[in-house]
């Protein structure tokens, strides 16, 4: 309240401060001169009771006591200043994370030809590449995302709308596979029936790139020893035969194969059954993590992204080589 105080040794005065200078110095004068210096403080009065009607009226509207506000002002202006800036630093983010908390399950964009609606479904992926662990609505995921927008280029407001989820989403595209060429026969190993979901599935569609089975092996070996994940293992880090959790659902597809899936499903869409598909690599692995398999229904994707072993997969796949596809929970692609 300093600042509301400016004159207290004037406090007892009914005179304005500037009459009251002019009188103590007129008394200080000689007797010879008391008449002049009378005068001179009258011409002054009247001079000040002008300027001061002048200011009154001028400031009407605005202002009882001018000269009060001209001292008081700056000290005023610097404590709202510090105060404003605190306020706005947090405010910035609380209206970041209040705008977050919607988009999260009502931002439309478009992907893959279809409307989506909202990011909740990639949750895992978005805090694994902000680095942070905050929910979705909290000033801290507002703050994470603004610290990687700056770091990419885009405005830092801390609002995911659909420019930055787009620009996230081909930061993840443009880190998955990239050497789309068709695995040769040497290339590929027939994996056995026990590693796969489908407990019949057949011989010529058992087949992986070499060097991907060995990570996707050392992989579930080390889910196996995670006691988080609760895997059902053997001894030795195998699957036990009841656990379903990253069991292959598919591995390579020849383009035979993939050309007759499509004729199968001819309305499954771009994201399944692509025509590019890096299925025929060899690199590409369907996992089990939850759910109905390979349904892109948001509904089950939403069950997916949510189990331990996919939240798993977004920590530590890229430990053993493995890449997700944003869109598939199951799909992984192997990049090494
Ligand atoms: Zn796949």
């Amino acid at each position: 309240m300093r600042g509301v105080e400016p004159y207290p040794a004037f406090a007892h005065l009914t005179t304005l401060p500037d009459e009251k200078s002019h009188v103590r110095f007129a008394v200080k004068s000689t007797m010879k001169y008391v008449r002049v210096h009378i005068a001179l403080v009258f011409v002054a009065l009247v001079v000040l009771l002008g300027v001061a009607s002048f200011e009154a009226r001028s400031s009407r509207g605005q202002s009882q006591s001018p000269k009060t506000d001209a001292r008081v002002k700056p000290t005023v202006l610097v404590t709202d200043a510090r105060k404003a800036g605190t306020e706005n630093a947090s405010s910035i983010f609380a209206a970041a994370a209040e705008r977050n908390g919607a988009l999260h399950n009502e931002l439309v964009w478009s992907f893959g030809g279809k409307q989506q609606h909202g990011w909740y479904l990639y949750d895992s992926l978005i805090n694994q590449s902000l680095n942070t662990q905050n929910d979705a609505s909290s000033s801290g995921f507002a703050a994470a995302l603004a610290s990687w927008q700056k770091k990419v280029g885009l405005n830092a407001s801390g609002v995911l709308d659909e420019e930055s989820l787009n620009r996230m989403i081909s930061e993840w595209q443009k880190n998955r596979l990239k050497d789309r060429t068709y695995a040769q026969p040497d290339q590929l190993v027939t994996a056995p029936v026990s590693d796969f979901y489908d407990s019949e599935r057949l011989v010529e569609l058992r087949q992986v790139e070499r060097e991907t089975y060995a990570a996707y092996k050392r992989m579930v070996a080390a889910a196996s020893a995670d006691p988080s994940l609760n895997l059902a293992h053997t001894p030795n880090g195998e699957l036990a035969p009841n656990e379903k959790y990253f069991r292959i659902v598919s591995a390579f597809r020849s383009r035979e194969y993939q050309d007759q899936l499509r004729r199968q499903s001819p309305n499954a869409g771009s994201a399944g059954l692509a025509v590019n598909s890096p299925h025929f690599t060899g690199r590409a692995l369907d996992f089990y993590v939850g759910g109905d398999p390979v349904d892109t229904k948001d509904s089950n994707r939403a069950i997916q992204v949510k189990t331990p072993v996919y939240q798993w997969l977004v920590r530590n796949a890229e430990r053993f080589g493995f890449r997700p596809y944003f869109y598939e929970p199951w799909h992984w692609e192997y990049v090494k």
